[in-house]
């Protein structure tokens, strides 16, 4: 990567590695056939196994895991034939069996990379790891009248499947560590393994982030900050982080290898504990899970039921119709706006011109009505219909506009439309005839004019007809006439 957006004044360059946590859009839970939905009431939907007492065996949910292959296979990572699961073991009220079921050593996938283009250069962020895991449950500190000296938990999320992915150091800038993490949640919402909805805690982000002295380089200490939950807040914390390391850089002191929180109201980082190894996590194979096993076929069928990622789409709208890179990302940026745009483009025969409409008079129309373009009641193929009326000179540009205001308000087809507003363009040879006739007849001065050799009478006498045609008569018919005209001996 060149140029990034956000460097400390010191001449020091950033590194950014994410470790992204999505909840997989499954009914039940990763090991138990409690639901996994969001917002039920409080420890309403746990049991034996989520809440972590005694004897109760976990059963893994087939369908979080060909999620978790799906995320794998659309972020291009190799798929593990066979990975196992993992203890990792803190202490936390929220955690009741005291480990979290996680992949450790040998996760379900790795490799891969996101890559994007954007303002001339090309991001490319290699993946280490993909791996499943299942979600604590959550600890509420505010809101009871006991707040102040109490704690509640509830369980609900407990067990809840998790897919984690993890980023190589690849990351140069806050704003690209945010652009990553909004493209890679586009792709997650894009293959329907996640909602990623980060209000509810579906998305969540710890981003570990070092300096290092420009040209060098042996990575420097780095600190992470825990559970960011909007882009917004990754990247103000980056930028936080990244300033508060060089000013310690800048002093001659060293950076702290700790785990800090994101304080949103202050708008700093706080050091919450030294970063633990993976010693302090005594992490141990899980003895009542067998290995996952993915099999070849499995993961063909899940290859196959891929929809097609943003940035291949972007790709291929930019080589299909010959868009530019940035018509190509606007047409592409919603499974609706591709599917309207690839219907209008065939419709018009036109794509350049279909989007054009669409990054121009549609959207404007659609903004101003509060309109998703899947709800247009200009549909792509009469939208189609209007831009080969265009171009056919069938109706002027300008005049296309007002068209679609109509077609907009009433769902009717162009022509329908352009008739109803008196818009169709006067192509009819004798109909312009006496039109260009008795426009030269009030206009004598100009016509001598031109005979005396003053050419550019010619595009004033056009408009004048065209004018008393009320915008109707087709500019290059006229042209013609009016010039056969002129030019033919006087009469
Ligand atoms: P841990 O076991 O502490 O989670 P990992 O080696 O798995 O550490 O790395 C976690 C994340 O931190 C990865 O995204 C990785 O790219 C990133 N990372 C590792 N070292 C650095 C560093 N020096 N500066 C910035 N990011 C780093
Ligand atoms: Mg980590
Ligand atoms: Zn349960």
């Amino acid at each position: 990567m060149t140029a990034p957006d956000s460097i400390p004044a010191a001449p020091y360059d950033v590194v950014i590695g994410l470790e992204v946590h999505a909840q997989l859009a499954t009914a039940s839970k990763m090991f138990c056939a409690c639901s996994a939905r969001f917002g039920a009431p409080p420890n309403t939907h746990t049991c034996p196994t989520c809440l972590g007492l005694p004897g109760a065996l976990p059963t893994p949910n087939a369908a979080a895991a060909d999620l978790a292959v799906t995320v794998a296979l659309a972020l291009g990572c190799a798929v593990s034939p066979s990975s196992s699961f993992a203890r990792k073991h803190y202490f936390y009220p929220d955690l009741p069996k005291g480990y979290q079921i996680t992949q450790y050593d040998r996760p379900l996938a790795t490799g891969g990379a996101l890559s994007w283009r954007a303002a001339g250069r090309t991001c490319t962020v290699r993946l280490v790891r993909v791996h499943l895991e299942e979600d604590a449950g959550k600890s509420l500190h505010e809101g009871f009248a006991d707040s102040a000296g109490s704690a509640y938990l509830d369980f609900n999320r407990s067990g809840v499947p998790l897919v984690e992915i993890v980023t190589e150091p690849d990351l140069r800038s806050a704003a690209d560590a945010a652009e990553f993490a909004r493209r890679l949640r586009a792709t997650l919402v894009a293959i329907g393994a996640s909602d990623a909805n980060m209000e509810e805690g579906g998305l969540r982000c710890d981003a570990n982030v070092s300096l290092r002295r420009r040209g060098e380089a042996a990575l420097g200490a780095r600190t992470e900050i825990k559970n960011l939950n909007s882009f917004r807040a990754l990247q103000r914390a980056l930028d936080f982080e990244i300033a508060r390391q060089a000013r310690v850089l800048d002093a001659g002191g060293r950076v702290h290898t700790d785990t800090r929180l994101w304080d949103e109201a202050g708008g700093c980082t706080i050091a919450m504990r030294t970063k633990e190894d993976s010693e302090d996590y005594r992490y141990f194979p899980e003895p009542d899970l067998p290995p996952l096993a993915i099999a070849p076929d499995r993961i063909a069928r899940l290859r196959a039921a891929l929809p097609e990622l943003p940035d291949a789409r972007h790709a291929r709208l930019a080589s299909t119709y010959g868009l530019g890179d940035d018509d190509a990302a606007a047409m592409a940026r919603t499974d609706a706006t591709a599917a309207y745009f690839e219907a209008a483009a065939q419709a018009s025969g036109d794509a350049a011109a279909a989007c054009l409409w669409m990054r121009g008079e549609l959207r404007r129309r659609l903004e101003d009505a509060g309109l998703a373009i899947e709800r247009s009641r200009v549909t792509p193929q009469a939208l189609g219909a209007l831009v080969r009326m265009v171009s056919s000179g069938v109706v002027s540009a300008s005049a296309a506009k007002r068209i679609l205001a109509r077609m907009m308000a009433t769902g009717e087809a162009a022509d329908a439309s352009a008739g109803a507003e008196g818009l169709l363009q006067e192509s009819s040879l004798d109909a312009i005839e006496t039109l260009v006739d008795d426009t030269l007849s009030k206009h004598p001065a100009q016509v001598a004019q031109y005979r005396a050799g003053k050419r550019a009478v010619a595009g004033f006498l056009v408009g004048q007809v065209i004018k008393a045609s009320g915008g109707r008569a087709n500019p290059s018919a006229v042209d013609q006439l009016v010039r056969a005209r002129l030019d033919s001996p006087v009469a």
